[in-house]
This record gives structure tokens, C-alpha cells and sequence, in this order.
């Protein structure tokens, strides 16, 4: 079995200007240095891209610098959208896709969101996909059935050779911004159907599969602290966080840091 880093990424969506989002990237630098012990990445609204960046690179820090969205089409006339070389020029390595909030408020379809997650591979960047169960999906028993489903959507296509970019975010839709998170137990269950989606849905078994299964990382997403980050990721195929409010704070979210590096 092998050991997955952890990796935990601090979403901060539609909040954070100018001044705040650098100095929020300083803190954090500044107090989380073991990005040996776990992989981070920061994930500030477009017109902050630069600054935050520029501001992670004078801190020496091992932090990546994220982008929450990107079009799919490598230039032209789409009003208001951003390309990939664009993020790449201002030093952007990894992108989410598939964000329950691009799901169910921006109404992104599954296909865009393969499109997406190929497009960024292909460009050579590394992946968070994001999937998850509404409320009524998870009362209604198909939680395992949205996730997998999902998963076998946003990862179509994509090759073997790409997968070590891949990280997948289980963020149940209920969970996210509400203070509710998914239990433990709950969380791991649903990252080891993920995972099984990976071995024998994405990929069809065999040796290969398992491998490439068992080596992809499964950040929990939803309403993670400080207090409730390491009893969640204690669990085996919890394999760090995305983090939203929490990641707001640099201290919380150094808490959520610390708590993935102790990991083992
Ligand atoms: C998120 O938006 O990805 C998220 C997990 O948000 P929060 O931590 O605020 O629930």
C-alpha cells in the first residue's frame, strides 16, 4: 500500500482582497514551514493570483499557488473567462474543478467538468476534482452512487500517466459552509467507494488499477477546523482537506496543517 502525502488546500472563494490576501499567504507561510510533511496549496479569487504568489515566493515557501476556476478553450472570444497559460504566467500550479458551488450555483455539467479536468492536465497543471452528494441524494441512499458516479464523469479519458496530478475532494454539498461536517466514519466510507470508482470504474482493476486506486489522494472536504481536522484525517483513505471558511484564519487554518502533518 502506498503512502500518499497529505494534502490540504484553503479555498477562499469570493472573499480576501487585495491587502488581506497577501497577508493572509505571509501568515500562513510564515507558520506553516513543513511542506515536506504535507502538500499545501492556497486558492485566492483571480485579481489576487499575482500578489498572493509573488508574496509565496518572497516567503520561500513550499505553498502552491491555486486558481478556483479557468475556461477550457485556449483563447479567443469568451467574455470574462481566463485560460490556463494565463494562470500558468502568473505562476498558478494547480486548479480545482467540479466545486459544488461551480455545480449547483454556476450549473457546470459533468462534461464540462471532464473537459476542464482534461484541458488542465493536458496544460500541466495538477487537479483538485471535486465531488459530492446533495442532501436529499444522501437521504435518498445514493451517496456512493453521485460520488462514483461523478467521479467516473470528471475523470474520463484522463491517462494513467496523468493520474499522479489527480486529487480527488469528497465535499458532501450539506457539509460545505454549513458547520455540519460528515462524521469520521462517514467520510471514510465514502473515500474508500471513491477510491474503488478509481480502481475498477476509471480504471479497469487488475494490477494497474489497483495501483493507480490506491495511490490517488482523497481530501475530505466540509466544514473542517482545527478541532475536528484530525480525527478525520486520521481515518486511512482521508488523505487531508479542502478547506474553505477555515482556511479565512491564518491560525485555524495552520491548526488543519498541523494536524495533516502528523499523519503517519
Ligand atoms: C469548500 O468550499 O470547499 C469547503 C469545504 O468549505 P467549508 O470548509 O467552509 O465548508
Amino acid at each position: 500500500m502506498p503512502t500518499r502525502k497529505p494534502f490540504v488546500g484553503g479555498n477562499w472563494k469570493m472573499n480576501q482582497h487585495g491587502a488581506e490576501a497577501v497577508a493572509l499567504a505571509e501568515a500562513v507561510a510564515k507558520k506553516f514551514t513543513a511542506t515536506d510533511k504535507v502538500d499545501v496549496a492556497v486558492f485566492p479569487a483571480f485579481p489576487y493570483l499575482a500578489p498572493v504568489g509573488q508574496a509565496l515566493a518572497k516567503a520561500g515557501s513550499g505553498i502552491k499557488l491555486g486558481a478556483q476556476d479557468f475556461y477550457v478553450e485556449p483563447n479567443g472570444a469568451f467574455t470574462g473567462e481566463v485560460s490556463l497559460s494565463m494562470l500558468k504566467d502568473v505562476g498558478v500550479k494547480v486548479v480545482l474543478v467540479g466545486h459544488s458551488e461551480r455545480r449547483h450555483v454556476i450549473g457546470e455539467t459533468d462534461v464540462l467538468i471532464n473537459r476542464k479536468v482534461r484541458a488542465a492536465l493536458d496544460g500541466g497543471f495538477e487537479v483538485i476534482l471535486c465531488v459530492g452528494e446533495k442532501l436529499e441524494q444522501r437521504e435518498a441512499g445514493m451517496t456512493d452512487c453521485v460520488n462514483m458516479a461523478q467521479t467516473l464523469y470528471g475523470l474520463g479519458g484522463v491517462k494513467p500517466e496523468q493520474m499522479a496530478r489527480i486529487t480527488i475532494a469528497y465535499e458532501p454539498v450539506w457539509a460545505i459552509g454549513t458547520g455540519k461536517n460528515a462524521t469520521p466514519i462517514d467520510a471514510q466510507s465514502a473515500h474508500w467507494r471513491i477510491r474503488d470508482a478509481v480502481k475498477y470504474g476509471v480504471f479497469t482493476g487488475g494490477e494497474k488499477g489497483e495501483s493507480i486506486g490506491n495511490a490517488v489522494r482523497i481530501q475530505y472536504g466540509g466544514s473542517v477546523k482545527g478541532s475536528n481536522a484530525a480525527e478525520l484525517f486520521a481515518q486511512p483513505d482521508v488523505d487531508g482537506g479542502l478547506i474553505g471558511g477555515a482556511s479565512l484564519k491564518a491560525d485555524e487554518f495552520v491548526a488543519i496543517l498541523d494536524a495533516a502533518a502528523k499523519k503517519q
